[in-house]
């Protein structure tokens, strides 16, 4: 406990209440209502193995909870995305990673990739949300996280874009830096929200293109429905 929370009592970013000894972040009823997919239960008939099946080729893909604008999923990675609370992210990332592991989604898995972020983008907020992601499932795993795959162009925003025109605004805005380095690795990528799953798309094929040897599987934190 900080000096600072004990002038400001810390308080749950779900419900606002003021959180107790043991609690971070989130407190127990928020953690135990957030809107699960559990569709790493679901094998080949999760949605996220649909949406990417026949795209590029993958071990395994999953996505923690159910996002849609105004529920608490939302309000989350709004506080963690825009409102400078990156640690939540993290604290969210290390409650899905336990629960995900319970199934042996990790097995084989080498190496977490965040989705990186334009050097301009982290210069106007502060951090990668999605770092913290990739640090809390380390957190939990003890796998390692690596930077390869960097951001070498700033896309616009995607918001109301079709799958299409996302792919083409993407297209061209990842790298991949040592692609030597990964040969044979199964790597995960870690993203916050998949909606159409574009960018997911794009650093996938843009790995897979620079090393053919790599295996994929992909994770992010929520995904719409
Ligand atoms: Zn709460």
């Amino acid at each position: 406990m900080s000096l600072l929370d004990i002038i400001i009592p810390p308080v749950c970013h779900g419900c606002g209440t003021y959180l107790v000894t043991g609690e971070n972040r989130l407190c127990m009823n928020c953690i135990s209502r957030l809107p699960r997919t559990f569709y790493h239960l679901r094998g080949e008939d999760s949605p996220m193995v649909e949406r990417f099946a026949g795209i590029f080729p993958f071990e395994r893909a999953a996505s923690w909870l159910i996002y849609s604008h105004g529920d608490v999923t939302a309000r989350l990675v709004h506080d963690f995305k825009y409102h400078k609370f990156p640690r939540l992210a993290r604290r969210l990332a290390l409650l899905m990673a336990e629960e995900l592991d319970m199934t042996g989604f990790f097995n084989g898995i080498d190496a977490i990739i965040p989705i990186p972020q334009h050097w301009s983008r982290r210069l106007q907020r502060g951090y990668n949300q999605t770092e913290y992601l990739a640090r809390g499932i380390a957190e939990h795993t003890g796998l390692p996280v690596t930077d390869n795959l960097i951001a070498i162009r700033r896309h616009r925003s995607q918001t109301a874009m079709t799958l299409q025109q996302r792919r083409d605004n993407i297209n061209g805005t990842f790298a991949v830096r040592h692609f030597e380095r990964l040969n044979g690795l199964h790597l995960l990528i870690v993203d916050d929200v998949c909606t159409t799953g574009a960018t997911m798309i794009e650093a996938a094929t843009t790995l897979l293109n620079a090393n053919p040897t790599l295996k994929i599987s992909i994770l992010t934190l929520a995904s719409t429905i």
